[in-house]
């Protein structure tokens, strides 16, 4: 009798936790946003402060993988045990600081921007990627979209000039195969730019799909791009 109360308790026990890992592992959102920043428009439109490491290169640098759902809506600060921990990238180091610079005042090594995307967007992943595979997987990706090029094979360069916002968008659709959304700020003219360029995810992070929902917000339909 003792015995089979015993193995009744164990098996409840394993159904639990087995439970418990399934929800877990269930992914919590729909894909991901993965940003990118053009520099010149962060530092054209506010002040700026390059990090320590120098001026970043003239290119789109990352602004971050966001996770979100299908409604727009997303997810965030979604585990407060878990806070960022630069060992765990250390052999990232030199990628990042290249493709993942902080133009925030004052200068800073950009900890406290990854520290901030991790926090706040990182760990509503954490199902799926892990911290040292989150910044690893951005990184991949920003390697793989080479939106400078991509741009620039139809004739769009960073040069202060302006465009129009349908070119753009279709230029970047041409090269990638995927209707990228685009972000605008002002310059101090008051001029509209290309800020950030989003483009849409699956939830492994390896493959770009179309965006099944868009953010808010406007560009003028012509556009500056300015240097950088
Ligand atoms: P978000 O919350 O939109 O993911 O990230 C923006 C936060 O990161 C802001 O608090 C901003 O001050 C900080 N930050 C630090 N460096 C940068 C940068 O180079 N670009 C942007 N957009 N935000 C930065
Ligand atoms: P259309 O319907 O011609 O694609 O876009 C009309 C207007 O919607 C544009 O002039 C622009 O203001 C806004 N718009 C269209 N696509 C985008 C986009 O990808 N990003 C942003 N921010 N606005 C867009």
């Amino acid at each position: 009798m003792m015995k089979l109360e015993f193995s009744m308790l164990l098996l409840k026990l394993l159904t639990l936790q087995g439970l418990a890992l399934l929800c877990a592992s269930q992914q919590q959102f729909d894909f991901f946003y993965f940003v990118r920043q053009w520099p010149g428009s962060y530092c054209d439109s506010k002040q700026c402060c390059y990090p320590n490491t120098g001026k970043p290169a003239s290119d789109f640098s990352i602004h971050g993988l966001w996770p979100n759902y299908n409604d727009g809506s997303y997810p965030s600060n979604c585990d407060p045990q878990t806070q960022f921990d630069a060992s765990k990238i250390a052999d990232l180091t030199s990628r990042i600081q290249k493709e993942w610079p902080s133009l925030a005042c004052p200068s800073s090594d950009s900890l406290n921007f990854w520290a901030h995307e991790w926090v706040k967007h990182g760990t509503c992943s954490e199902s799926i990627l892990d911290q040292h595979s989150y910044f690893e997987t951005a990184l991949n990706l920003k390697e793989q979209l080479n939106l400078l090029q991509v741009l620039g094979n139809s004739g769009i360069e960073p040069n202060g000039e302006v465009y129009e916002l349908s070119s753009i968008k279709d230029a970047i659709k041409e090269g990638t195969g995927y209707t990228p959304w685009i972000e605008c700020n002002s310059d101090e003219s008051g001029n509209s730019q290309l800020y950030q360029v989003y483009m849409c995810v699956d939830t492994s992070g390896s493959n770009l799909v179309e965006c099944p929902v868009f953010p808010n917000g406007k560009c003028s339909s012509n556009i500056e791009f300015p240097s950088f």
